[in-house]
C-alpha cells in the first residue's frame, strides 16, 4: 500500500479561521484532491507565530529584495518575529517529511508574489515573495511550492502532485 505524501497547506485554505479578520478562505475542492493522495499539514505563519486572530492587517514593505512585514496602522515591524518562528517551524516540517507546500496566493506571509510598497514611489509595482515562503523556498530550494490559485488548473495540479511524489521517492531512495 502506497503511504500518503506529506503537504504543508495554509491553514485558512482548510477552513481554519486563521485569517487577520477571523476568517477563512476554505477552497474545499482543491483539499478533497490534496487529501486523496497526501496527509495535509496546516501552518499559519502569523497566527503561530503568536499574532493571534484577528490581528491587525500587515504588508511587506522596502526592498523587494529584502522586505520587512510592517502592520499597517501602528507600525509595528514583524519582521524578526516571523523569521524567528520561520526558522523553528521549517525545522519541524523538515522532520516530517513534507514533499509540498500549498500556500494562500498573495498573502505578506504565505502568497508566492505579493506586492511591496515603497515609500514616496509612484513607479513601477514591485513584488516579492511573503516572508515565510521565501525562507521555506530558500530552505528547500526544490520543494513543489504552489498557491491555490494556481492548482485550479488540473494540469498544474496534476505537475504539482507528481513532483511531490517524486520528490517523496528520491528522498526515501536516500534513507535507504
Ligand atoms: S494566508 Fe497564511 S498567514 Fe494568512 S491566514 Fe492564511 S495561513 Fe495564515
Amino acid at each position: 500500500m502506497n503511504t500518503p505524501i506529506t503537504i504543508g497547506i495554509s491553514a485558512c485554505l482548510l477552513g481554519q479561521n486563521t485569517r487577520y479578520d477571523g476568517g477563512n478562505l476554505n477552497a474545499p475542492l482543491l483539499v478533497k484532491v490534496l487529501s486523496q493522495s497526501a496527509t495535509l499539514i496546516p501552518l499559519c505563519p502569523e497566527a503561530e507565530c503568536g499574532l493571534g486572530v484577528p490581528r491587525e492587517p500587515m504588508r511587506l514593505e522596502g526592498d523587494p529584495e529584502n522586505p520587512r512585514l510592517m502592520t499597517v496602522t501602528t507600525r509595528s515591524d514583524l519582521t524578526d518575529r516571523m523569521r524567528a518562528w520561520t526558522t523553528l517551524r521549517l525545522n519541524t516540517l523538515g522532520r516530517e517529511g513534507i514533499v509540498g507546500l500549498v500556500l494562500k496566493a498573495r498573502s505578506p506571509s504565505c502568497g508566492k508574489r505579493v506586492a511591496v510598497h515603497r515609500a514616496g514611489d509612484d513607479g513601477e509595482p514591485a513584488y516579492s515573495p511573503g516572508l515565510f515562503i521565501r525562507l521555506a523556498m530558500e530552505r528547500f530550494p526544490g520543494l513543489p511550492v504552489a498557491n491555490e490559485e494556481e492548482l485550479r488548473d488540473p494540469d498544474r495540479l496534476t505537475d504539482f502532485l507528481q513532483r511531490s511524489a517524486g520528490l517523496d521517492r528520491d528522498n526515501q531512495e536516500d534513507r535507504r
